[in-house]
């Protein structure tokens, strides 16, 4: 199989119909980063940040962000990073950083709202991304986003530090982009605001679907009984695809889904184009987008979000297709 995938690397990821799509990695620390060359990915979609926090045993100076970064891009060279902004909290345990016990630790004082909170925190990370990414484009990904002003909050972080460099002398990132994650149910009832402040957004998957099923991610009892493509979840995660569409911004999943066959499928037929996964997911996606007439998928699928699909579900649906295939 590996031998299988490894020549469809320098394929363009382009269905049969000729929709193009982008294929990434998630990441999180330098190690998985040169497996860019063997699946041909066209970058790193999701960099979790939180990683290095995670492993270490004591908050990582800025000058260790800063090699890590650097290491980073230098080994994606010119396949870009989307760097995720600490996102600590939830099921990401940082021992050296939790101040308090809390009852409901995925719903609880995590990512963006500790980083708003402990400005200290963020802005030293911030620095980190602008010095590493010095003279190159830099992408940045906010985490957990409730509300518009937070993002906007994060925003003027951002630009300070950016005047701080400039101010100070130093290479700064020729180009910044700034993208919002959208994973907390909130945020889908404001996407017409979100969308003109944001360069960019990710639709985290994993939360989105805790969240709006009120099932823990973490806990298979309750989680494997809500189907994350079952019709509810989807029309969710059109309703991004959408706005991103009216809004002219480029929209990216980044949970867990983007790497499973089946739930890629229900994605580009309701119109992602962008999916990032574990790199070992990239060969199988791969090999389906090159077999894949869209067209046909999205007629379908389309028609089960809007009139309901007599009890048939979506997985059902794209099963057959998938059969009818072989
Ligand atoms: C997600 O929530 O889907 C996501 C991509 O982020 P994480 O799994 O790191 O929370
Ligand atoms: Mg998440």
């Amino acid at each position: 199989r590996r031998a299988h995938y490894a020549a469809l690397k320098n394929k363009p990821s382009v269905t049969r119909d000729g929709v193009e799509i982008t294929l990434l990695h998630n990441s999180g620390l330098v190690a998985d980063l040169p497996m860019l060359e063997d699946t041909g990915a066209t970058g790193v979609g999701l960099f979790r940040t939180e990683l290095q926090f995670m492993i270490a045993s004591k908050l990582p100076r800025l000058q260790e962000q800063v090699e890590l970064y650097s290491e980073a891009l230098e080994i994606a060279g010119e396949r870009p990073i989307v760097f995720r902004l600490l996102d600590i909290g939830g099921d990401k345990v940082v021992p050296y950083l939790r101040s308090m016990a809390e009852e409901n630790p995925a719903m609880g004082y995590r990512s963006i709202r500790l980083g708003l909170d402990r400005p200290g925190l963020l802005r030293t990370q911030i620095r980190a991304l602008l010095m590493a990414a010095q003279g190159r484009p830099l992408k940045i990904l906010v985490p957990m986003v409730t509300e518009t002003f937070e993002f906007r909050q994060t925003r003027l972080v951002v630009s300070k530090e950016m005047d701080r460099l400039r101010r100070a002398g130093e290479l700064v990132p020729s180009r910044l982009e700034l993208g919002a994650m959208v994973e907390v149910p909130s945020l889908l009832f404001e996407l017409d605001q979100i969308m003109p402040e944001a360069d960019f957004v990710s639709i985290g998957s994993n939360d989105l679907v805790q969240f709006l099923t009120a099932a823990d991610r973490a806990n298979p009892r309750v989680s494997k009984s809500y189907d994350p493509i079952a019709l509810p979840r989807l029309r969710a995660i059109r309703l991004v695809v959408d706005a991103a569409r009216r809004h002219n911004k480029s929209v990216t999943m980044c949970g867990e889904l983007a790497g499973r066959p089946m739930e890629a499928l229900a994605l580009m037929a309701i119109g992602m184009t962008r999916l990032s996964m574990g790199p070992a997911s990239i060969g199988p996606i791969k090999e389906l987008v090159l077999n894949l007439d869209l067209k046909p998928i999205q007629e379908s699928v389309a028609a089960a979000l809007s009139v309901g699909s007599d009890g048939v579900t979506i997985r059902e649906l794209l099963r057959e297709w998938v059969d009818r295939q072989n």
